[in-house]
């Protein structure tokens, strides 16, 4: 990958087919996918390649409670994520720990068992377990919990080593892979885009991929498709490394908390908000980390004297129905969209950069994705 740290003397020119905006690991994964089909892609990162929600999430790698339609794109992603070493040459600490999502309430427990049977065709061998059940498999879970559902085969890896993995695997499969390179304007005419960066550089091509994650909006926008974006900053912390016995990633119906312990013993635990210092950086607040905390102690009572060794936050995309823009421009030919992935994007995006690859090189998407077509957000035809 080629950082563009020093301003340069003469802007330099590219042609490409694909030009990307956005290394998270939505844009890498696109990248990556164009690049083995043969495209020449150029994406351009403001900062390094996951660095941003890409490398600072929770490292949720699951598909239990994601609505029912997004299970395509998350059953496509979860193929994926099965064949990390053989794509990104390391498994960026991916396991199948499974994913236990716990009930506090006897309600929760009926919502978990509706869920079960919501997405029965989507094959997730979701198993409900009972208090009895749960206890007898999780014996260092606290009274608050009275059940819960198990997707076996939902996991976690580790943000840090993966998103950036992706942008890697996309170089040496041919991309080039631009980091430093804020993109500040982009014009499109008859011969295709032409994007500029801060840095100097130019880049001219025929399609564009807008993966700038919660700074998507202006781009869709500027081309007549304005979003309604707006940023969140999950409150996350780790505690010092503990002695290991929390092999599940864990979360709880209705949210609110969710941990998991890493091999070394760190526990890694998110939930509640945090706050946005500037556009560009986020902490978690202590309401937030003081809540986290308590609920953490409740189901993990060996958490009672942990020590928290570091907190931090990130920067997402919401938009309102909670679901990405993933496709096509209905104004500009050759513009694509996929952003806004809220709180799913890591589990989903490396599904959502082949999507985006489909679309860029046969028009289409072999995985359903009529939901998150940027046309809901459009305003109504005037009646005059
Ligand atoms: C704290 C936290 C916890 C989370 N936990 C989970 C989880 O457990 N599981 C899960 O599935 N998801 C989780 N998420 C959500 C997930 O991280 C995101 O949905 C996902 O990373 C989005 O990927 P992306 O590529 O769209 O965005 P990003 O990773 O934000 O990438 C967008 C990139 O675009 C670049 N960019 C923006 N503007 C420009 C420009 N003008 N020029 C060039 N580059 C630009 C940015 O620098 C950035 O690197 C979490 C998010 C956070 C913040």
């Amino acid at each position: 990958m080629t950082p563009a740290n020093a301003p340069q003397a003469h802007p330099q020119r590219l042609d490409c087919d694909v030009v990307i905006v956005g290394g998270g690991i939505v844009g890498s994964s696109a990248a990556l996918a164009l690049a083995r089909a043969g495209r020449r892609v150029v994406l351009l990162e403001r900062d390094l390649c996951g660095a941003r929600s890409s490398g600072v999430n929770y490292g949720g790698v699951r598909r239990q409670g994601r609505p029912l339609n997004q299970l395509p794109l998350a059953q496509r992603a979860h193929a994926i994520w099965g064949r990390l070493p053989e794509l990104l040459g390391t498994d960026g600490e991916y396991q199948r720990s499974g994913h236990l999502k716990l009930a506090r309430s006897e309600a929760d427990l009926a919502a978990l068992a509706h869920y079960r049977e919501l997405t029965r065709d989507f094959d997730l061998g979701l198993q409900l377990l009972d208090r009895a059940a749960l206890r007898a498999r999780c014996p260092w879970l606290g009274e608050r919990a009275v059940g819960g559902s198990l997707c076996p085969e939902d996991g976690q890896a580790n943000p840090r080593l993966v998103s950036p993995a992706f942008a890697r695997a996309a170089a040496r499969a041919g991309a080039q892979v631009l980091e430093r390179q804020a993109v500040t304007t982009v014009e499109h005419g008859a011969a295709g885009f032409e994007v500029h960066t801060q840095a100097g550089l130019q880049v001219r091509a025929a399609q564009l991929i807008n993966c700038a994650g919660a700074w998507a909006a202006p781009l869709a926008a500027q081309f007549g498709e304005p979003v309604p974006l707006v940023s969140g900053h999950p409150a996350m912390a780790v505690t010092e490394p503990m002695p290991f016995f929390m092999p599940l990633s864990l979360g709880v119906e209705g949210g609110g908390i969710y941990g998991r312990q890493v091999l070394r013993g760190n526990f890694v635990l998110g939930g509640g908000s945090g706050l946005a210092l500037d556009p560009l950086r986020a902490r978690s607040s202590r309401e937030a980390l003081s809540g986290l905390m308590q609920q953490a102690i409740e189901l993990l009572p060996a958490l009672r004297s942990a020590h928290i060794i570091r907190t931090w936050s990130g920067t997402e995309g919401y938009l309102p129905d909670r679901q990405p823009v993933l496709g096509p421009s209905h104004r500009v030919p050759g513009l694509l969209h996929g952003f806004g992935f809220a709180g799913a994007g890591f589990q989903i995006g490396p599904a959502a950069g082949e999507v985006l690859a489909e679309l860029a090189c046969n028009g289409r998407s072999s995985t359903p994705i009529d939901a998150f077509d940027i046309a809901r957000f459009s305003p109504p035809p005037s009646q005059d």
